[in-house]
């Protein structure tokens, strides 16, 4: 990545050590940085502090559910929040993007769906910064 351009910074809500751990080493391997959180109460409270660029966010947390995470954030921030979470079915996902989630992968996913999913993200977030409607 060029000296001139920051890399966007990932901030990652999850309590399992074996998905963190796989997640820090394919992020950073992609030149993201990243956060991390392992409960809801301190994913919120690295969101205020360090303004990340996306979200990716599990549902079962300890502290603060991921759906209560992310109704909590949406009342700030605008920042694209991604889930990830094993829980698949119709009703927790619906209840996740009404909370105010962007997108949601069931685990196990696949890293180049993720990859796919956080440029969406970023992009969407470069075009509402950006002010225009295109
Ligand atoms: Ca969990």
């Amino acid at each position: 990545m060029s000296d001139s351009i920051v890399a966007p910074q990932i901030l990652l809500i999850e309590d399992d050590p074996q998905v963190r751990r796989f997640l820090r080493v394919s992020l950073t391997a992609q030149e993201f940085r990243l956060l991390e959180a392992t409960d809801g109460e301190e994913g919120l409270r690295l969101a205020a502090q360090y303004v990340p660029d996306v979200i990716l966010l599990d549902l079962g947390l300890p502290k603060l559910d991921g759906v209560e995470v992310a109704r909590r954030l949406r009342e700030w921030s605008t920042v694209p929040i991604i889930v990830l979470s094993a829980r698949e079915r119709e009703a927790d996902k619906v209840a996740a993007l009404d909370a105010g989630a962007d997108d949601y992968l069931v685990k196990p996913f696949g890293f180049a769906e993720l990859l796919a999913r956080i440029r969406v993200a970023l992009r969407h977030a470069a075009v509402a910064a950006s002010g225009r409607a295109d």
